[in-house]
């Protein structure tokens, strides 16, 4: 995606209210970009899908109007607007050869079967299954059959493809495959991609951006890393990612810097350019912290004093969860760098968490 890219869709004050009372999606606005891949996270029930159908055009919004390509659409039936839908199941024709279900929506359309052939074999190109054609959906594998769904959308060559939790059927390997493959596909075909997931590693892999949504409103919009650095909430915050949160209050503040009281640490300055007054959230994610033998000494950095309760082992990273003397449960990230089968860390020890002070995140909301 390039900066400054043209909007494909527009979403304008959405509001869907189901059976009158049920609000799915409140007062969204946002724009998504020609060529990008745009990701709509969020827990379940928090108005992603229903945001979706919106733009598929399987649900009217209640309130506020989609524009495609600059065109509101709110009368426009799904098949005659320019976007074409992925489902959660692959939604493919049992009955159908790989070739006949890729060729499903040419022949709805009217497009001659001559044409239609040299689109499918270029689909199926695209979905890396050439020559798969022939093949019954049951001879395929789950993400084999997953890509014959994707090449049934690409092959109408739509403007933007919409992706619901694409990859939510497909087991962790194949997952994360497949994940990386979907990228790639959307850089080499450059169609704009808007897909759907309550799984944060695949927005925050996957998508140029994010929109993180919360009972039916974008709580922030943001490219991966500044989603997961800089959230603007705690909500965000806890949502992506691990985070120790603690609750701390505004003493002062004055050019970069503000004091805190934070509940179990005392009063500490960090450096902070924005504004915050009253109760605050404090945040330090798990790999921004360390765990050491001895006090560091260094004037950067917060250290408190506490006791190793538990340690998980994930072979690449350890957990270390610590309870400090004045009651915080603290959770650390480490890297298992070196080869070692003696853990440096055991539940019982008497251990320093430290973090440096520009890698405490203040949270106002
Ligand atoms: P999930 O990840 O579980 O699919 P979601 O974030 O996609 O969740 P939506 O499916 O958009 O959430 O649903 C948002 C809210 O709207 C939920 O409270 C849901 O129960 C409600 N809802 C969705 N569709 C309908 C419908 N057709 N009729 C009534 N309520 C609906």
């Amino acid at each position: 995606m390039t900066d400054g890219a043209k909007t494909i869709i527009g979403i304008r004050s959405v509001t869907k209210r189901f059976n009158g009372n049920v609000l799915a999606v409140d007062d969204v606005s946002l724009d998504i970009k020609s060529g990008e891949f745009f990701a709509l996270l969020g827990p379940s029930g928090c108005g992603k899908t229903t945001l979706l159908r919106m733009i598929a055009g399987f649900e009217v919004p209640s309130d506020g109007s989609v524009e495609i390509d600059g065109q509101v659409v709110d009368d426009v039936p799904p098949n005659k607007r320019p976007v074409n839908m992925v489902f959660q199941s692959y939604a493919v024709f049992p009955h159908m050869t790989v070739a006949d279900n890729v060729a499903y929506g040419l022949k709805m359309d009217g497009v001659p079967s001559s044409e239609a052939k040299g689109r499918v074999e270029e689909a199926l190109g695209l979905v890396q299954l050439p020559g798969y054609g022939e093949r019954m959906p049951d001879q395929l594998s789950g993400g084999q059959r997953q890509r014959v769904a994707l090449a049934r959308a690409l092959v109408k060559r739509p403007k933007v493809l919409l992706l619901d939790e694409p990859l939510s059927a497909l087991d962790a390997k194949l997952r994360e495959a497949m994940q990386l493959e979907l990228r790639n596909l959307q850089a080499k075909v450059g169609i704009t991609f808007v897909m759907v997931t309550h799984d944060q590693d695949e927005a925050l892999s996957m998508a140029d951006r994010v929109a993180v949504m919360e009972s039916g409103r974008v709580r922030q919009l943001a490219a991966p890393r500044d989603l997961y650095e800089f959230p603007n909430c705690r909500f965000v915050a806890d949502f992506i990612g691990k985070m120790n949160l603690f609750e701390g209050v505004v003493k002062s503040s004055a050019g970069n810097e503000i004091s805190v009281g934070i509940d179990g640490i005392g009063d500490v300055r960090l450096p902070f350019d924005g504004s915050a007054q009253g109760k605050i959230g404090i945040a330090i994610r798990p790999e921004k912290a360390k765990v050491t033998a001895d006090k560091p000494s260094d004037e950067d950095c917060l250290s408190l004093e506490g006791q190793v309760t538990q340690v998980a082992y994930y072979g690449n990273e350890s957990h270390v969860f610590v309870k400090t003397a004045s009651g915080l449960d603290f959770s650390v990230t480490t890297q298992n760098n070196e080869r070692s089968v003696v853990a440096a860390t055991n539940p019982g020890d008497r251990r320093w968490v430290s973090w440096r002070r520009k890698d405490t995140l203040i949270l106002a909301e």
